[in-house]
């Protein structure tokens, strides 16, 4: 049976999960994005107020915290995944740690994690926990060893092997618990040695479905010959390939990298470029979708329509177990709840945890989100229709 097409313009199920108080609130958050000067200067201060202790660490909780984050503790976060389980939409729950820098914080972090996937497939089996490696260990070590023949000292081994079983404990624990595991991707100069750990998870967890995935984004130009490489892999060590697809978060990092390094940048130059390549990696993993479970997370409404209309034209029969959808909490409302009321497999990322923590996160949203060129912003426009469309309806 062919998958419905979803119609993304429906405000009515995209907004149904927030009631007024809250659609307002969210509307007042994309209404400051509107405003580019006023973005710098909040997500400048933001930094401050909790550095230095100012007055403010409320408003944020109130507003921008509320719109992107799922709560300060798992309590609050399980209360959102409550909330949007009843629309058929899944929870990618996200500890943010994005700063941790002891080992005494990776130990804790694994710790958290590993509890996470035990409580979250109490109350919510075939659901999914996200993590960040360098919140597991530290980033320039990561890096060290990222590097082409890197020859580790025997101290090294140790704390690689180290880092091995904790990456393996949480694996493990999600394998047996019915929880699926997607490692987030950060910086092109740590990814190789992602890369290896991932797959190492995969070839182990991956024999009857898809538990691991690993995150390939593709505005790297070396991403489609990596998956190719994978699923060729998959095939002959007999595991399914988990692959979670998304576009890069770091392009002007990993450009500025390069230029400084005077190095070609692993990016795209242009954004044509980059969506071509996802869309090629759609292609790609619904030909081998024998092979492959996939998951497009994006807020592209063209790549998510071009990968529905594929599995429909492919004939696809488990499409739906095979591929599925994720966006962030508090964005693309209109593609996360149209695809789930159109029956398909959607999850929404839930950073959770203290808002000190949380404040690189929300930059970065805010960021993302601001307005290039003084025009109303997309989601401004689905937010403003839909407060018209239910007071017309009251
Ligand atoms: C559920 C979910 C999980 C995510 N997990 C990760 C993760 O693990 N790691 C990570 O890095 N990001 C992650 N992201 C963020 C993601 O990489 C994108 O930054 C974000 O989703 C915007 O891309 P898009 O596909 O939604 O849509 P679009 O708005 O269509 O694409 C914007 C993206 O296009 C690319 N781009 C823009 N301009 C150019 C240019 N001039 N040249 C080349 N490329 C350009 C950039 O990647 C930019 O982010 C995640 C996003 C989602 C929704």
């Amino acid at each position: 049976m062919s998958i419905k097409i979803p119609d993304f313009n429906n405000t009515k199920y995209a907004f149904q999960y927030k009631d007024n108080k809250a659609l307002a609130n969210t509307k007042f958050v994309f209404g400051l994005f509107n405003y580019p000067w006023l973005v710098k200067v909040l997500t400048t201060s933001a930094d401050l107020v909790l550095k230095y202790r100012l007055p403010g660490k409320a408003i944020i909780k109130q507003t921008v915290f509320k719109v992107f984050c799922a709560g300060e503790n798992l309590d609050q976060a399980f209360n959102t995944i409550r909330l949007l389980s009843k629309y058929h939409v899944k929870a990618v729950l996200d500890y943010v740690s994005e700063s941790e820098s002891s080992d005494a914080g990776y130990a804790e972090n694994t710790k958290r994690i590993k509890a996470n996937v035990i409580n979250l497939s109490k109350e919510f089996p075939g659901h999914y926990v996200s993590i960040k490696l360098a919140g597991l260990e530290n980033y320039h070590f990561l890096k060290k060893l990222s590097e082409p023949n890197y020859q580790k000292t025997n101290e090294e081994e140790t704390r690689f092997n180290q880092l091995m079983s904790r990456v393996d404990e949480i694996c493990a624990a999600a394998f047996e618990h019915n929880i699926c595991i997607y490692f987030d991707a950060e910086e092109r100069c740590t990814q190789d040695i992602y890369d290896y750990i991932v797959e190492r998870m995969m070839e182990k967890y991956n024999k009857q479905k898809a538990v691991i995935y690993n995150t390939l984004q593709m505005y790297l130009t070396d991403r489609v010959a990596y998956l190719e490489r994978v699923i060729k892999e998959s095939k002959e060590k007999q595991y399914y390939a988990g692959i979670k697809i998304v576009r890069g978060a770091y392009l002007e990092k990993e450009n500025k990298r390069a230029a400084d390094a005077g190095k070609v940048s692993p990016v795209f130059q242009t954004k044509p470029g980059t969506d071509k390549s996802f869309d090629t990696a759609i292609d790609l993993c619904l030909a081998n979708i024998s092979h492959v479970y996939l998951c497009i997370a994006s807020h592209n409404e063209n790549s998510i329509m071009h990968a529905i209309k594929e599995v429909n034209r492919l004939n696809i029969i488990d499409g739906k177990q095979k591929v599925s959808f994720s966006q962030l909490l508090g964005m693309s409302d209109n593609l996360t709840f149209n695809l789930a009321e159109a029956g398909l497999e959607v999850s929404k990322y839930l950073p959770y945890g203290e808002v000190e923590k949380a404040i690189p996160y929300l930059i970065r949203r805010a960021d993302e989100n601001k307005s290039v060129d003084g025009q109303m912003g997309r989601e401004l426009r689905l937010l403003t229709s839909e407060i018209k469309r239910r007071k017309s309806n009251a």
